[in-house]
């Protein structure tokens, strides 16, 4: 495991420097995060890597997870499309049954925390522990908000509105609430197994694994099998490729224990993929980092064509390893990607066939797209920004000043 210090020579000694400062300021405080996964997605990919990182600058911390049955992330799953702007309603009895589960974990749960952050909407009813407390919660928001359907919104808001702070990813997703709202974008790691550079052999080995043939174009997306992130619109997009360029398609992905759509979603992608030898379906197991870094370099092109999406971790990963990505213009991705800069942004799975061919055919354009894509991650996403934003947040939690900037 990396230490801060190990960062050094890609963000500077000025910002190594300034993290052990801001350790030090914050060496009283421990900061608890709590959210319903430790495996798959976004949030356990970020808070794998951040809680050491608290410790090693001084700081302690404690990541707990919540527990829930298949009812329970049925109905967070519903939340979480419904959020997303799709067209879902919820019964009494669904509200109450969220609100008795958050109820079970409150009891189960130790707050031991000076700042709590609870992360995204699942175990958003714990906050009603916080009036027992001396701690400052906040309400971390890791989903596309620009859009939400109105019921959910309004029951979710009046447990938001009980924190005291909102941080969301993107400036399109703030909203009219009573709590001090924050914008924190999320971070990779340079230095982990996704994102360390890796021996061209190594990279060769993966491809050779998974039958790929490297001396044709490759375009990937890596996710979770997950209507929003569009896998079948992937294949659409690929098969109009496909009748002018001899291309194949990686579709790798794996499941998170919160997400209970993933088998329908992969049948679906299975169906649509039949019949055709140059559409690579992976199943791939949580442990895969090494392979999905492989699959992210070896590529020619990385898609991420989601439908909605709260920032896109898969973006920033693929960017930082100077690849052209191209991705639909919602949520966090315009964060990322500036339009024929740092990658292409598209709306339609026209665009984005269109982009493909672009891109194989002009593989200096591409190339160039990548290197700006790396040098964008490296300024604004990386990990160190974000323990330092953290750490920023959970002191001006305690200072009686209400205008902070970070
Ligand atoms: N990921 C993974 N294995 C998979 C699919 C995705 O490790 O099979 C990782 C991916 O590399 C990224 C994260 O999960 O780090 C997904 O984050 P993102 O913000 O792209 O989407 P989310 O799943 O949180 O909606």
């Amino acid at each position: 495991m990396a230490e801060v210090k190990d960062y050094t020579d890609i963000v500077g000694k000025p910002v190594i420097d300034e993290l052990f400062i801001l350790g030090d300021r914050a060496s009283k405080l421990k900061i608890q995060h709590i959210n319903s996964t430790a495996v798959g997605g976004g949030v356990a990919e970020i808070l794998n890597r951040l809680i050491p990182m608290f410790g090693q600058v001084g700081v302690k911390s404690r990541w707990d997870v919540i527990k829930g049955d298949e009812r329970f992330f049925l109905i967070t799953k519903k939340m979480h499309n419904a959020l997303h702007g799709v067209n879902e309603t919820f019964t009494k009895e669904e509200l109450n049954f969220f609100l008795e589960i958050n109820k079970k974990n409150s009891s189960a749960i130790n707050f031991d925390g000076d700042v709590v952050f609870i992360h995204d909407p699942q175990p958003i009813g714990l906050v009603e522990k916080r009036s027992q407390l001396n701690s400052k919660w906040v309400w971390r928001c890791h989903i596309d908000f620009s859009e939400p359907k109105e019921q959910i919104w309004l029951f979710l808001k009046n447990y938001i509105e009980k924190f005291d702070s909102a941080v969301f990813s993107a400036p399109a997703f703030s909203r009219k609430i009573a709590t001090r709202q924050i914008l924190i974008s999320p971070s990779i790691d340079p230095l982990s197994d996704k994102n360390k550079s890796l021996d061209k052999n190594y990279i060769d080995s993966v491809f050779d694994r998974f039958k790929i043939d490297r001396s044709r174009p490759v375009v990937t997306q890596i996710s979770r099998f997950d209507y929003l992130k569009d896998p079948v619109g992937v294949i659409k997009a690929y098969k109009l490729v496909k009748q002018y360029i001899d291309c194949q398609l990686v579709l790798a992905g794996g499941g998170a224990t919160d997400d209970p759509e993933g088998e329908k979603v992969l049948a679906d992608v299975n169906k649509a993929a039949a019949g055709d030898k140059d559409i690579f379906v992976l199943l791939l197991p949580p442990s895969s980092d090494l392979e999905i870094n492989a699959l992210q370099r070896g590529s020619t092109v990385v898609l991420q064509k989601s439908l909605r999406e709260g920032f896109g971790l898969t973006v920033a990963e693929a960017l930082w390893k100077e690849k052209p990505v191209i991705a639909t213009s919602v949520g966090g991705i315009p964060l990322q990607i500036k339009h024929k800069y740092s990658g292409i942004l598209t709306h339609s799975i026209e665009g984005t066939a269109y982009w493909i061919k672009q891109l194989i055919n002009e593989p200096k354009f591409a190339a160039e797209l990548g290197k700006n894509g790396y040098e964008h991650i490296r300024q604004n996403f990386l990990i160190t920004r974000h323990l330092r934003d953290y750490l920023l947040l959970s002191l001006s939690l305690f200072s009686s000043d209400e205008v902070i900037y970070l």
